[in-house]
């Protein structure tokens, strides 16, 4: 069937390219990216220039964003991607950069119908059917093993392509539903009781928050720590590998 999105995504690939040598820079300088075959990194790039023409990746509160910080965003956000297409963000039109931490404002409506108002300040959120935010300056910090806020709210995202985000993003034909849910229960019920002993944990505790940020917090360290999360939860190693149809721990090195 001709496609009138594939055909101007072919034609653009076409015509459009990167500068090589901030494309060069900006692979050797994360190691996120490090193990990745020249295809692979050809295919990564052509997401990547589709992803700054279909998303507008603006800054808000005055920040500006040149080309450089735009491209670090986007090539984060293409990763988990990779192997599954830039159609899984098709629910991604804009995503919106604060200088720094920003201060959200929720509400939300309790059992008793109550609705309360948060205000918190964050360095990520992802809106069901709207923008990604990000704090720059937490894109840019060095961050502990395993955690990567880009990624983090991505994956929100995905979770969300079937609803509101619950950890169950849609899986791929073969893969098993209950299967998923036994292996990132137990993962969870293990995170929590860690987080509950309160000691020094591999895994950001973040993740016993609930369902949804265990999801965004283990897509996180699959991609930036992979020996963590093997080390700790291979099921859910598992499990992510075949929905991301990547293997970080086996181009990482384990
Ligand atoms: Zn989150």
């Amino acid at each position: 069937m001709w496609s009138f999105r594939a055909w101007r995504r072919r034609r653009l690939l076409e015509r459009a390219a990167l500068p090589q040598a901030q494309w060069q820079e900006l692979v050797a300088s994360l190691g996120l990216l490090r193990g990745l075959s020249a295809e692979e990194l050809r295919d990564l790039q052509q997401l990547v220039l589709l992803f700054l023409v279909e998303k507008s990746v603006v800054g808000v509160q005055g920040l500006v964003l040149s080309d450089a910080m735009r491209l670090r965003i986007a090539v984060q956000a293409c990763l988990p991607v990779l192997a599954l297409g830039l159609d899984w963000y098709r629910d991604v039109r804009s995503v919106l950069v604060y200088p720094g931490g920003f201060v959200a404002r929720h509400e939300y409506q309790d059992e008793d119908g109550v609705v309360h108002v948060e205000r918190a300040a964050l360095s990520g959120e992802a809106w069901e059917q709207g923008p990604v935010i990000l704090s720059w300056e937490d894109v840019e910090a060095e961050a502990p093993a395993g955690v990567n806020l880009v990624i983090h709210e991505f994956a929100h995202k995905l979770d969300m392509l079937n609803g509101a985000a619950n950890g169950l993003p849609p899986l791929h034909a073969g893969m098993s539903v209950q299967q998923w849910a036994v292996d990132f229960a137990a993962a969870y019920a293990g995170l929590a009781t860690e987080a509950e002993l309160g000691g020094a944990m591999a895994l950001d505790a973040y993740a016993a928050q609930d369902p949804a940020e265990c999801f965004a917090v283990l897509s996180e360290a699959f991609f930036a720590a992979p020996d963590l999360l093997q080390g700790s939860y291979p099921e859910v190693y598992g499990q992510l590998r075949l929905f991301y149809r990547q293997d970080p721990l086996l181009r990482l090195g384990g």
